[in-house]
């Protein structure tokens, strides 16, 4: 579908108007944390919180880098919250979330990229709601990704994700600060030090790949025994963001979904609205149900 067309159907999204909806941001509020729901602006925030399904944004809302397609303030962060830990528990026991997807922006400042915050989190929802499945989406940890991998692997999240975003052809142009095979052999790792975590990746289109490329990535994540997959279309959050390139239609997302999941992935979504943390829950509990 051509970009030049107005935003198709399929995007379209309800605003968000429910009595929970607002619950879930004054919940969020009210504990002094992020979400990547807001500051992402993500289009599905009306249907999530209203299930009062909420991503957690860790360790402030200000990033190191600046990737062209994310909606994130960019600039020097403030200091680390030691009260975070305490607060995203308790807003897990009071949203009674049956699992949580918890991310951070990048901390390239931090001397350990913000990996001992990750841990802290990770034990405090151990500590506090010991049923609660937890997901984690972290940064690549750049330089210091041993030591951060090996310290977050031995807390045991159920649920270890880092998304590769795009094909490697756009890295240069759209996530200048990372590297591919970095990114792959992060998950690859977490894997090697504890089988029994699954690893999960996503990855954006509509930003002018191709669809050998895409299959390409599919097939490099499951040399790295990527466990799940998601798939959404790129949406541009302001006329400063790289451009969408094209609508991908919603056959044409059944048709990857299709071939990721004879490439042998365990659990993969892939529709226009996908994002990383996107029914994570639901998909999270049939698969281990299966
Ligand atoms: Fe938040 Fe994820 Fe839902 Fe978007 S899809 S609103 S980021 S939980
Ligand atoms: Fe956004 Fe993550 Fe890139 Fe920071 S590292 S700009 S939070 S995508």
């Amino acid at each position: 579908v051509p970009v030049t067309q107005r935003k198709p159907d399929w995007i379209r999204v309800k605003a968000p108007v429910s009595r929970e909806y607002g619950a879930t941001r004054d919940l969020m509020r009210g504990l002094g944390l992020n979400t990547v729901c807001e500051e992402a602006a993500c289009p599905n925030i009306g249907e999530c919180w209203t299930k009062k399904h909420a991503t957690v944004m860790i360790l402030g809302d200000v990033c190191t880098r600046a990737c062209a397609f994310c909606n994130v303030k960019t600039g020097m962060p403030r200091k680390v919250d030691l009260n975070e830990p305490a607060h995203v528990a308790e807003a897990a026991a009071k949203l009674g979330l049956e699992h949580i997807v918890i991310t951070s922006v990048d901390r390239d400042d931090l001397p350990d990229g913000g990996a001992s915050q990750f841990v802290k989190v990770i034990n405090e929802l151990r500590r506090t709601t010991p049923h609660t499945t937890i997901e984690i989406l972290t940064p690549d940890f750049r330089n210091k990704m041993r030591p951060a991998i090996e310290a977050i692997v031995a807390a045991g999240p159920d649920v270890y994700n880092h998304n590769l975003e795009t094909v490697p052809r756009n890295y240069p142009t759209i996530r200048p600060g990372a590297r591919y095979y970095s990114s792959l052999r992060l998950l690859e790792e977490v894997k090697a030090h504890n089988p029994l975590i699954f690893t999960k990746s996503g990855i954006m289109l509509g930003l002018g790949e191709q669809r050998l490329e895409v299959h390409q990535v599919m097939d490099d994540m499951r040399s790295a025994q990527i466990d799940f997959l998601t798939m959404g279309q790129y949406l541009r959050p302001t006329p400063k963001h790289a451009e969408v390139k094209e609508f991908v239609t919603p056959a044409a997302f059944n048709a990857y979904g299709a071939i990721a999941r004879a490439k042998g992935f365990l659990q993969v979504a892939a529709s226009p609205l996908t994002r990383s943390s996107y029914h994570a829950g639901k998909d999270f509990a049939e698969m281990r149900a299966a």
